[in-house]
C-alpha cells in the first residue's frame, strides 16, 4: 500500500529534534511520499531546503497562509516566483483566506490570496488552497481563476454539505484530514465524505497539527506527524464504504496526478 501526505508542516519546530524518526516511522506506515507545505517566505524556503535533500520522497508548496498575509510585499511576490520555477515545487500555495482567527485583515488577505491565485495561472501550477469562515468570498475569487488554473484542491475541508458541493461543482480536489476524527467538531463531514468522487478526494495529515483524536493507544503527546495518515485512510474508507487498500489506493492516484509525481523508485 501507498499513501501520499499532500499537507504536512514538517518545517515546523516540532519537527526539528527527530526529522529523520519522523520521516521513517512515515514510511514504515505506508506514506510514499509528503508534500511539505509552505506557508510563510521562510517556511516555503525551508520546505523546498527539505524537497531537495530527500528527492522523490519529498515534495514542496511555495505560498503565504492567509494568517501571514501582512507579510506579503512585493519581495514575497517575487520570492515565491522564484521557488515556483524549482523542480520540487509542486504547487503554489498555502493560500486561501482564513476569518475564523483574522490574523491579517480581511483586505490584505484577499489581496494576497489574489497575487497568488496569479502566479499559479501563469505557470500553470496548482493550487493548494485554505478557508476557513470565508467560503463567500473564497469561492468568489476562486470562481475568476478557476479557467485558469489546472488544478485546485481545498485542503484540510472541514466546511458544510452546500460548502463541498459549490468546489466541486468549480471541479476542486479535496483534502481530508484529521478533522473527520474529531468527535466535537468533525461529525457531520462523516455524513457526505462519500460523495467526495473517485479522482477529487485526497488526504492530508496537516501535521504538527490535528492529531486524530480516534488515535489508539493514545499517543502521549499532541504532535501530529505523517504516520498517522494511515489512521485516517482507514476512518475515511469506514465512512465510504471502501477498503482501506481501495481509498489509499485512488486517493494516493489521485494525488500523483494532481501534483505530477511519478512513483518513488521504492
Ligand atoms: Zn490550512
Amino acid at each position: 500500500m501507498e499513501l501520499i501526505d499532500i499537507g504536512a508542516n514538517l518545517t515546523h519546530e516540532s519537527f526539528a529534534h527527530d526529522f529523520d524518526a519522523v520521516l521513517e516511522r512515515a514510511r514504515t506506515h505506508d506514506v510514499a511520499q509528503i508534500m511539505v507545505t509552505g506557508a510563510s517566505r521562510e517556511g516555503s524556503e525551508q520546505a523546498l531546503a527539505l524537497a531537495k535533500t530527500h528527492p522523490g520522497r519529498l515534495f514542496a508548496t511555495a505560498g503565504v497562509h492567509p494568517h501571514h498575509a501582512v507579510e506579503y510585499d512585493a519581495d514575497t511576490d517575487a520570492l515565491l516566483r522564484r521557488l515556483a520555477d524549482e523542480a520540487e515545487v509542486k504547487a503554489v500555495g498555502e493560500t486561501g483566506l482564513d476569518y475564523h482567527r483574522n490574523y491579517s485583515p480581511r483586505g490584505v488577505q484577499l489581496e494576497a490570496f489574489e497575487k497568488q491565485l496569479t502566479i499559479a495561472a501563469e505557470r500553470g501550477m496548482p493550487v493548494f488552497l485554505h478557508q476557513r469562515d470565508a467560503h463567500a468570498d473564497f469561492l468568489a475569487l476562486l470562481k475568476s481563476f478557476r479557467d485558469a488554473l489546472p488544478a485546485a484542491v481545498v485542503h484540510c475541508f472541514t466546511d458544510t454539505r452546500e460548502a463541498l458541493f459549490d468546489y466541486l461543482d468549480l471541479d476542486c480536489h479535496i483534502g481530508i484530514t484529521g478533522w473527520l476524527c474529531d468527535e466535537r467538531r468533525g461529525t457531520h463531514l462523516r455524513e457526505f465524505v462519500r460523495e467526495i468522487p473517485e479522482g477529487r478526494l485526497m488526504i492530508e495529515t496537516d501535521a504538527p497539527y490535528l492529531l486524530p483524536r480516534t488515535v489508539r493507544p493514545k499517543p502521549d503527546h499532541r504532535r501530529n506527524e505523517p504516520m498517522f495518515l494511515k489512521h485516517i485512510c482507514e476512518e475515511l474508507a469506514r465512512d465510504r464504504g471502501e477498503t482501506l487498500e481501495q481509498t489509499a489506493a485512488h486517493t494516493t492516484d489521485t494525488a500523483r496526478a494532481f501534483f505530477g509525481l511519478e512513483a518513488p523508485a521504492s
